[in-house]
């Protein structure tokens, strides 16, 4: 292997990075701090030459591979014990074609590269909130941000993808050419092949008007159904989602209150500014802000304006779920358990997933769940392992007392290391199909350091874990 991994290093563009490397122990790390995984070896490919490289050298070693975007996924996907990584953090490019109204990202890019670069042309996509995350992973698993109301998840806006699957081959996946594959690529995350580009449709975003308002707790439950019946007939120009929230301690929340647990809601609104205004007045008039910080701001403005909460480094622990009716059960559960939110970096976010993201029919791509109105995130951050088994439980008990709220399931890119047994449930309908997909393109399950479709579309048994 040590020859191999030479020859290896000979023949790439990028860098191969190995244990005895001074550069190495930053690079094995992802940006869940929980994961301590020691690869045998993180390539940083420079071009998609490289990432050929890899992938053939990982199928004819049979190495463990893992394949690294932005890094974010909370199970640690992009990184293994003794694994050779595929790190695509060199390829950060995007380039805009205005008269189509396309961009075409390298496959490491991150979002707030991609959105500094489309506003620059009064344009944008759907794509996350927070602007550190990689667009790989979260388009491949769906995407879901504050545009998805308007122009639907972000694999619903990808044009075209250049991949290279699982024997070596460097494809594009498009409408027209391997459509199977561009069907799969779209919500079945990584298990098809390492795509180095991306083409994305863009839409007129310039200035929003928004950001974050926070409501007393005991206001909580009336906020969230005004939130639930307000958002079923909502103009598409609303993306935005309520949460649970330790205040930060910012200025524009008073002093005496940061470190209280909230409910707030963060909006996101495209439309003309004074429609905006009157809709966020609505919220008022339940209950009155105890701070807010509203205002009109360009979009990337809005992307980046929680990175400071989530550092790279923090203990992740994750649950998802679908539900098609926020129920006032469901809405008591969640004042229930929400309030307990453990830490400033900790949060739980009820995204609304209608709109566009029902234009699209349930069988058009591999994204399951298109008939849920919301896609409820329990996502544990915190700064200290020591607290770890603390906050997993609320994470854990939040989730069994929604589950029986939620439909089977839950989106793949909100879930943890144990949720590998739902994963056929997130995929419904579309799952058998998926794994006939992935027979073809990877029968050996290369790719499989992902929430895995097994080749054949064998699910995972049961664990009993929530
Ligand atoms: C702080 C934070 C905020 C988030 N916000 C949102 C949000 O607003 N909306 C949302 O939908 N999700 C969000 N997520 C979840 C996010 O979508 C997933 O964590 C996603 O997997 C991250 O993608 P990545 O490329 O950064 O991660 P990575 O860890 O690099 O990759 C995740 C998975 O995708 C695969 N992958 C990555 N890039 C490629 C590629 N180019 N080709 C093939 N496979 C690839 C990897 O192999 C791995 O299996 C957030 C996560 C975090 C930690």
């Amino acid at each position: 292997m040590t020859q191999a991994l030479g020859a290896l290093a000979d023949r790439v563009a990028g860098s191969v990075i190995r244990p005895d490397d001074e550069a190495y122990e930053e690079a094995r790390r992802v940006y869940n701090g929980m994961i301590d995984a020691r690869p045998a070896a993180i390539v940083r490919c420079a071009t998609e030459d490289d990432v050929v490289a890899v992938v053939r050298l990982a199928a004819e070693k049979g190495m463990e591979l893992a394949v690294r975007g932005g890094g974010h996924s909370v199970p640690g996907f992009g990184t293994a014990d003794g694994a050779i990584v595929a790190d695509l953090s060199g390829l950060q490019s995007v380039e805009v074609d205005d008269g189509r109204r396309t961009a075409a990202a390298g496959g490491g890019t991150t979002w707030g590269r991609f959105n500094d670069v489309t506003a620059a042309h009064g344009l944008a996509t759907t794509g996350g909130i927070i602007s550190t995350t990689g667009i790989g992973g979260l388009t491949l698993g769906g995407g879901i941000g504050y545009l998805c109301r308007g122009h639907g998840l972000s694999c619903d806006n990808l044009v075209s993808a250049r991949v290279v699957t699982a024997d070596g081959s460097l494809v594009t996946a498009d409408e027209n050419e391997n459509a199977d594959l561009f069907w799969a690529l779209r919500g079945g995350g990584g298990n098809f092949g390492v795509v180095t580009e991306f083409t994305y449709r863009l839409h007129p975003v310039t200035t929003i008007y928004g950001g974050p308002m926070f409501f007393e707790l005991a206001d909580g439950a009336a906020v969230l159904r005004y939130f639930r019946d307000f958002i079923a007939t909502a103009p598409r120009e609303f993306g935005g989602f309520p949460a649970f929230q330790i205040a930060p301690p910012l200025p524009f929340v008073p002093e005496n209150r940061a470190g209280e647990p909230f409910v707030a809601l963060v909006s996101c609104w495209t439309g003309p500014e004074e429609e905006g205004r009157q809709i966020l007045d609505g919220f008022r008039a339940v209950s009155a802000p105890v701070a807010e910080h509203i205002g009109p701001m360009p979009y990337p403005a809005l992307n980046s304006a929680f990175d400071g909460l989530v550092p790279p480094g923090l203990q992740h622990y994750w649950k998802a779920a679908y539900v098609r009716d926020l129920t006032d059960e469901a809405i008591a559960v969640h004042m229930e358990h929400g309030p307990k939110v453990p830490t400033v970096n900790s949060t739980v976010h009820l995204y609304p997933i209608d709109g566009a993201v029902h234009d699209v029919p349930g069988d058009a791509t591999a994204f399951g769940h298109r008939d849920a109105n919301f896609a409820p995130v329990i996502a544990g951050m915190w700064p200290d392992p020591a607290d770890n088994e603390a906050n997993i439980r609320w994470v854990r008990d939040y989730y069994a007392a929604i589950a029986p709220h939620s439909d089977a399931g839950g989106y793949i890119n909100f879930a943890s290391p144990d949720d590998q047994d739902k994963v056929a449930d997130n995929y419904g309908a579309n799952y058998r199909r998926l794994g006939e997909i992935k027979r073809r393109y990877d029968p050996d399950n290369l790719f499989h350091l992902n929430q895995n479709i097994k080749p054949g579309g064998l699910p995972t048994p049961r664990q009993g874990t929530p």
